[in-house]
């Protein structure tokens, strides 16, 4: 019996290895996703591949605020209507989609990404070219995301801001990701000064 027939197959082994290299597909849904994306719907593969490629060469992040754009300044950013002095700090571009979808939010973001590559020089360039007021952390409550708040605060301590945070309803340890649309919506309205 030739025990090797899998292993022969050398680029769809490939694909699969691939696959599997993305956060929560496991050896199972990769086998599945190259089966599908490479013999029984091979259009979508294709498409697929294109997508993959158009998005890596365009998307960029946003010179202003970090989020991610395809320009050198994102939607928001350019939008004069989003300047009414609040400045919503968040750790990652995928919580901007999160607070638009949900809430009625309408100042501007800025993202740390890490804390590591922090800038303080961008932060203030964009507090002070945007006149912003009031600065609003949307973390969730973990002791090390405080930590930050209370790192970025002191950074920023000769600006004359008020600082907020987003309150109840976000359960401590968890991504943005994770709460429902009315908590944040009701944490964003709620918050708390620092
Ligand atoms: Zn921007």
């Amino acid at each position: 019996m030739n025990k090797n027939y899998k292993n022969k197959l050398i680029t769809f082994n490939a694909l699969i290895e691939a696959l599997e290299q993305i956060p929560t597909i496991g050896k199972k849904s990769a086998l599945k996703m190259a089966y599908t994306l490479g013999v029984d719907n091979k259009f979508l593969g294709i498409k697929i591949a294109h997508c993959l490629e158009e998005a890596i060469a365009h998307i960029r992040t946003c010179e202003v605020c970090n989020a991610l754009s395809e320009s050198q300044l994102c939607d928001i950013c350019s939008d004069e209507h989003r300047l009414n002095g609040q400045l919503c700090i968040v750790l990652h571009p995928r919580d901007i989609f999160i607070l638009e979808e949900n809430t009625n939010y309408e100042g501007r973001y800025f993202v740390l990404n890490s804390v590591e590559n922090f800038n303080p020089y961008s932060l203030r360039e964009n507090i002070q070219n945007n006149h912003i007021n009031e600065i609003i952390f949307a973390f969730s409550p973990t002791l090390a995301n405080e930590a930050i708040m209370l790192f970025i605060e002191d950074k920023l301590s000769d600006l004359n801001l008020s600082f907020s945070k987003i309150a109840q309803g976000i359960p401590t340890g968890i991504g943005l990701d994770n709460v429902d649309s009315l908590s944040l919506s009701r944490a964003l309205q709620s918050r708390t000064k620092l």
